[in-house]
């Protein structure tokens, strides 16, 4: 029989690649020990939301054209109210990425002359056009909502002297960004989360707390639903999705929040009676039932990946100890070939399109060229095994996602055995 060493070396990573792997792995197991229990936990909420719901065959009906009074739409929806403790919750297939979802939740809980504060700093890069902080067509700036920003303090905390100052009367939401996005700065917990909130609604109890919790759900126990939070919003091709939902995004929160929602994704007065399932609540439900597996076996990798390449001098962020709030893992590679090499190694372990080469491209709603890397069941699926970064300093590489863990470590081998092929690294 062939050996595991042999197994790799078919797939490209030389013995030296595996060995120094599997010397980094030996000190992680009481982590990765961790990490399945979190797992557990957030299984047995996600099957005791679908029993409480009763979720049964009819949920998997197809249903086409208005979509009224379709079961396995309504019951999700309640299961996702009911798994992350929310009033209500608006998940669909017509919601086409997680940037939709949030300028959902923005559009439909602002009016003209509210103002919108990110007191988390910069948030992610599309959202930059939908809020009209780079200008653009039918940007919540073009409806007459302001944009206020506190930024984080140079530690990485919240400025909270400075947020209490920027709330004014006008103060109408806010917007929290769970993970780091393509900032290098640390992803909040949701404790901190929490405690953020907590600190706005004790200056105005009536602002609305949005999180864009992307990436971040089922890392942890709790989501900061359970802190607070007046709306979470997510992407369905991310963590919830579990790899097989094909397109979708989520928004659980107060009732008042997410009907503002409905009515703003299809219209006043139809709200969330209308919307056919297309056929896709198998792959909905069966993808959240598999999501707190499908997270924690991208969470190992993102583990492995920051013991990695800190063991190789690299600065990543989060760092080889740190505690995890999502799946993304920063690696600052310092040049534009060194990002080039290593999303040639994720591209080349998928397990579709791994022939291909990524190169840095012009992508909409980004500011700079983006390179990526992705062999991906779901186009653009981000759960799955997937690298991207802008090519700008420090030339980071954001590290995310695995089917499985199995997959993850093929991967981050991959990416350091390019690393070592192109001279850029020395083991
Ligand atoms: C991915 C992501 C988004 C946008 O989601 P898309 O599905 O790519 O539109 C927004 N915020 C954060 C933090 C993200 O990671």
């Amino acid at each position: 029989m062939e050996t595991i060493i042999d197994m790799y070396g078919k797939l490209g990573v030389t013995p030296a690649v595996y060995q120094f792997g599997e010397e980094v792995l030996a000190s992680l197991r009481p982590r990765f020990d961790a990490i399945d229990q979190n797992a557990e936990y957030n299984q047995a909420k996600v099957i005791a939301a679908m029993q409480k719901n009763r979720v049964d065959a009819a949920c998997f009906a197809a249903t086409t054209g208005y979509g009224y009074g379709d079961v396995g739409r309504d019951k999700l929806e309640r299961v996702y109210a009911d798994c992350f403790h929310t009033e209500a919750a608006l998940v669909r297939p017509q919601i086409t990425c997680g940037t939709h979802a949030l300028a959902i939740a923005l559009g439909a809980n602002l009016l003209p002359g509210d103002e919108l504060l990110s007191p988390v700093g910069r948030p992610y890069d599309t959202l930059e056009e939908v809020i009209g902080i780079r200008e653009s067509t039918c940007s919540l700036k073009e409806y007459g909502v302001s944009y206020a920003q506190v930024d984080l303090l140079p530690d990485g905390t919240f400025d909270y002297e400075g947020i209490r100052k920027a709330i004014t009367p006008r103060t109408k939401l806010c917007t929290i960004q769970r993970s780091k996005g393509y900032a290098t700065r640390p992803t909040f917990s949701v404790t901190q989360i929490g405690e953020l909130i907590a600190f706005i609604k004790s200056i105005r109890s009536d602002i609305i707390c949005m999180v864009d919790n992307c990436y971040g759900e089922f890392v942890e126990t709790i989501e900061p639903s359970d802190l607070g939070a007046d709306m979470i919003v997510g992407s369905l091709i991310k963590n919830p999705g579990g790899g097989l939902a094909p397109i979708g995004g989520y928004i659980c929160g107060t009732k008042a929040c997410v009907d503002r929602c409905a009515y703003r994704l299809s219209a006043p007065g139809l709200g969330q009676e209308v919307g056919a399932n297309l056929g896709l609540m198998t792959s909905l439900y069966q993808g959240f039932f598999l999501a707190p597996t499908v997270t924690a076996g991208a969470l190992k990798g993102a583990i492995f990946a920051a013991n990695i390449y800190e063991r190789l001098g690299f600065k990543v962020v989060p760092n080889s100890t740190e505690s995890r709030h999502d799946i993304i893992q920063a690696v600052e590679l310092g040049s534009e070939a060194a990002m080039i090499a290593f999303c040639g190694g994720i591209q080349a372990a998928a397990p579709v399109d791994s022939y291909v080469t990524p190169l840095p491209w012009d992508m909409p709603g980004y500011e700079n060229q983006v390179i990526m890397a992705a062999g991906a069941f779901i186009s653009g699926s981000s759960i799955e095994l997937s690298a991207d970064g802008p090519i700008r300093p420090p030339y980071a590489v954001y590290f995310q996602g695995g089917l499985t863990w199995q997959h993850a470590k093929l991967g981050i081998l991959l990416s350091l055995q390019r690393l070592v092929d192109a001279g850029i690294v020395k083991l």
